[in-house]
């Protein structure tokens, strides 16, 4: 048997993603954001000049994919995240409207090594706001993510980290800071030794305790802030505070893109282990200009992971009211020489916009057994003697009632029920 793809996984049922994609979807509309599709092939220089050459997602993750007969020289991969790709549509498009907000759905690809929440292939509801310097809008986005996680989804045990890195200059600036401390520190792991020299932010999302400990004393990137970034991320914490949005300052969150600046923020869970965080975004005010867009256009965005939220609904499934599912009809021919009028009617049915499940094989006890599991309401039998009448007998799979009427009156009989 050949099995699925390592990090993969197969879907079965959908009630649950449905569920979580359809509730972000109508609160992010309800904040005027709109939907756009993207490709899930992009050229690998994409994310090599926005993301950052030396970040794990370019360096290590990427999926690069060439075609059996291609020989065309641009390198593509399957896309590993969604804002670089959704600039690159603003900029391509020419769009001259902004604030751009907009949002799209979809797999994202990345080679890590699998786990509970970690795959090589997942979805994310990727949120994107081009061109808005306001911090307000940072404000906005974060409040309707939380509204989302606390009201929509009734999420409980979470907790939103915020961190603010500053303008590019100042977050440049503040590099060399930390350069100079971890130069004084002894005993710092391998990992951190390369990531000084390379990505040195992203020494804070090491996993070994002991550097922990060490960047204890680590200097701030909040105490490192130009006048009127300090300002701003005061602002932020402010009206985070008057919309009663309960956060945490995160002085380690860095967000490990080369792209972000000022505001970063992350949700997590500890109800996920490991992989605890669901949703994550920030700033990217310059990313705009560096993929070639004419004017510089500040920015910001947000990814939620939708199989990490899927976990996290999974866990309190009892206490989330599902869509009502609408009422099932099977039809039922007792023997094949009703199948035709079996296909005739629910033809009739389907074109009323009944949910009809018509079975053509096996016998009738076993199809009234099929029609029960798959939890039709209504079972719709036809026999001979029903045929020759131009009758069908009605019976309700719940009061196990029965009752004949014409054929002609099914649709009408069922829509008044
Ligand atoms: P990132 O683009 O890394 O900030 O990711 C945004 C969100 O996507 C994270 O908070 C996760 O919920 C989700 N995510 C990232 N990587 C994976 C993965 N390998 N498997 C499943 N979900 C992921």
């Amino acid at each position: 048997m050949i099995q699925k793809v390592r990090g993969t996984r197969d879907i079965l049922d959908t009630t649950l993603f449905h569920f979580a994609i359809t509730t972000i979807k109508k609160q992010i509309e309800l904040y005027h954001f709109t939907h756009i599709e993207l490709p899930i092939l992009e050229s690998v220089d994409l994310f090599k000049s926005s993301l950052g050459v030396e970040t794990d997602v370019v360096s290590k993750e990427m999926f690069v994919v060439t075609s059996s007969s291609d020989q065309e020289s641009e390198s593509i991969c399957l896309r590993p995240e969604g804002t670089a790709q959704t600039v690159r549509a603003f900029v391509e498009n020419g769009i001259q409207t902004v604030p751009w907000k907009v949002f799209s759905i979809g797999q994202m690809f990345r080679y890590e090594r699998p786990q509970k929440g970690r795959y090589r292939q997942f979805y994310q509801f990727n949120i994107e706001c081009i061109g808005s310097a306001a911090i307000e809008q940072d404000v906005q986005i974060i409040t309707m993510l939380d509204r989302l996680f606390a009201k929509k989804f009734r999420l409980e045990n979470y907790t939103l980290h915020i961190n603010f890195l500053g303008t590019q200059q100042e977050r440049a600036d503040f590099k060399s800071v930390l350069k100079i401390f971890l130069e004084t520190l002894q005993g710092i792991c391998d990992t951190c030794k390369i990531r000084k020299d390379t990505n040195i932010l992203r020494v804070f999302d090491c996993k070994n305790p002991d550097c922990q400990t060490l960047y204890v004393n680590a200097p701030h990137l909040i105490n490192h802030l130009g006048e009127q970034s300090q300002q701003e991320w005061n602002t932020l914490q402010e009206r985070l505070q008057e919309l009663s949005v309960s956060y945490i300052y995160n002085p380690r969150l860095v967000r490990g893109l080369d792209y972000y600046n000022k505001t970063v923020f992350e949700f997590t869970s500890p109800d996920l282990g490991a992989q605890s965080a669901f949703c994550g975004g920030g700033r990217y005010d310059t990313l705009v200009a560096s993929l070639g867009g004419k004017q510089d256009q500040p920015s910001l965005g947000a990814a939620i992971g939708i199989d990490r939220v899927m976990l996290l609904l999974e866990m309190i499934q009892n206490n989330i009211t599902m869509p009502h599912k609408p009422a099932l009809y099977a039809i039922i021919p007792l023997d094949p020489a009703q199948n035709p009028l079996a296909l005739q009617l629910a033809d009739e049915l389907i074109a009323h916009g009944l949910y009809t499940e018509t079975f053509f094989e096996g016998a009738a006890k076993n199809m009234m057994k099929r029609a029960n599991k798959s939890g039709a309401t209504t079972c719709l039998i036809i026999g001979e003697q029903e045929q020759q009448d131009g009758t069908v007998v009605i019976k309700d799979m719940i009061t196990g009632e029965q009752q004949i009427i014409k054929q002609n009156n099914a649709v009408s009989f069922l829509k008044g029920k």
